[in-house]
């Protein structure tokens, strides 16, 4: 067995030695040519690039905060949001912006091993309870028929390798297919989003802790929906996790 593994190092190692040299890497932020297929794919210049979300924050949706101890912010102070929690891993900017881009719209899922590897990175996923469902934040099937794949599904996938197996693909519904929640705002990002999920075997969340994962948390209000749905449905606790937050 540990024989096996041992070979497997060894073959892997070669693979990459030989990739590295009739495959030069390039970085995902910048194309600049890299040294090495070493995870994260990004140069000095990018890594310095990417603004972790660390302290201080909102101790519920996560906005980062100017100063002082974490708080809660004030649009959660009125309890604006379903959701019991919610993190950010990033500020939606470059080289985060070009990655997510890629993966969502030119359909470049070498993106995604990076992504993968930034997450396990991380800090702020050590903030999360350990979820006993997760949940992608589902699109609706027309826009999944056009772009073929579901982004959150493969991020929630690329960055919970371990808990791959808890991962629910079907279980919230999308019924609506809503406009941009950034075109909207106030009471008709709400309407806009009424009735727009539902869960589909309520059996699985009930009583359970979950965890929903999306790309960019931009107004909160797509995750705060479902994690309402959620906990209509008998979840004991939702949190969120996105890879980006637009300020
Ligand atoms: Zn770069
Ligand atoms: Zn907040």
């Amino acid at each position: 067995m540990e024989g096996a593994f041992l070979a497997d190092i060894f073959f892997n190692s070669i693979l990459n030695s030989i990739k590295d040299v009739f495959f030069p890497a390039r970085c995902l932020g910048c194309d600049a040519p890299m040294h090495c297929h070493q995870l994260p794919l990004l140069c000095d210049r990018c890594r310095e690039l990417l603004t972790p979300i660390l302290s201080p924050l909102c101790t519920c949706c996560g906005m980062p905060l100017p100063a002082g101890r974490d708080h809660l912010c004030s649009t959660c102070l009125i309890g604006s949001f379903s959701f019991d929690l919610a993190r950010s891993l990033f500020l939606y900017q470059e080289p985060i912006k070009s990655l997510l881009l890629q993966c969502k719209f030119a359909g470049k899922l070498t993106g995604l091993a990076t992504i993968g590897s930034l997450t396990c990175q991380s800090a702020v996923v050590g903030q999360l309870s350990e979820p006993e469902v997760v949940v992608p934040v589902p699109l609706h099937i027309t826009r999944l028929r056009s772009r073929g794949f579901n982004q959150s599904q493969l991020l929630a996938a690329a960055c919970f390798p371990h808990w791959r197996s808890r991962i629910k693909v079907d279980l919230l519904q999308r019924h609506l297919q809503t406009v941009p929640q950034t075109s909207l705002s106030g009471r008709a990002r709400r309407s806009n989003l009424k009735n727009a999920f539902s869960v589909r075997c309520p059996q699985l969340v009930q009583g359970r802790d979950v965890l929903l994962v999306d790309d960019v948390f931009t107004t909160g209000s797509t995750l705060s929906e479902c994690a309402a749905v959620l906990l209509r449905e008998g979840a004991e606790r939702v949190e969120a996790i996105t890879l980006a937050r637009a300020l």
